[in-house]
């Protein structure tokens, strides 16, 4: 049953480019455990032993098997109401992660789905499992956000619903990335 919920949302976010062969990463909290990707495991064909299951605050066996952001998404759990978490490097958004300081959606569904996605870490080193406070922080404003030139983390009560927030940014980023390189700029409301 969890294993489905993963495949299912593993494989949408690989078929729509949202993550690469072993990039991204997805959990769910169920209390105070945590069940989440195994470490430079591809999201697009998940199997049983891909998912780690370890402690919320509690580090046990299976906790150096767990995704290198395991931290982010503790944090995250620690901070907010959210049962899933959905880590992606969706293309459009990431580009636009390096130009902009917030990412305000430009088409419809963008804009009644997701409010202002703040990029978070410039000026700032990137790395695995860094920003962790930082970025569960800022997901008590909002349900998605970016990190500076690396990728998202999207929060639901299912992965399902972390998964639409990611495709619906990074849509509405491709349609912000055609209009900049038709130099036409973005229409102002
Ligand atoms: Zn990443």
């Amino acid at each position: 049953m969890i294993l489905t919920q993963f495949q299912t949302v593993g494989q949408e976010l690989f078929t729509k480019g949202l993550v690469s062969s072993h990039s991204g990463n997805l959990s769910i909290r169920m209390g105070e455990r945590v069940t989440i990707t195994r470490r430079n495991c591809g999201l697009g064909c998940l199997e049983e032993h891909d998912l780690i299951e370890t402690g919320l605050s509690k580090n046990d066996r299976n906790t150096p098997l767990a995704s290198t952001e395991l931290a982010v998404h503790r944090a995250i759990y620690r901070e907010t109401s959210a049962s899933a978490i959905v880590h992606a490097h969706p293309p459009h958004a990431v580009a636009l992660s390096l130009t902009d300081t917030e990412i305000i959606p430009t088409d419809t569904e963008g804009m009644s789905l997701l409010c202002k996605v703040p990029v978070l870490g410039w000026n700032m080193e990137v790395k695995s499992g860094g920003l962790a406070d930082i970025i569960a922080r800022a997901l008590k404003q909002c349900r998605i956000v970016m990190v500076h030139g690396h990728g998202s983390f999207a929060i639901g009560q299912l992965l399902e619903e972390a998964h639409n927030y990611t495709a619906s940014l990074e849509e509405s980023c491709q349609v912000t990335c055609l209009l900049k390189s038709l130099q036409v700029g973005v229409p102002k409301k």
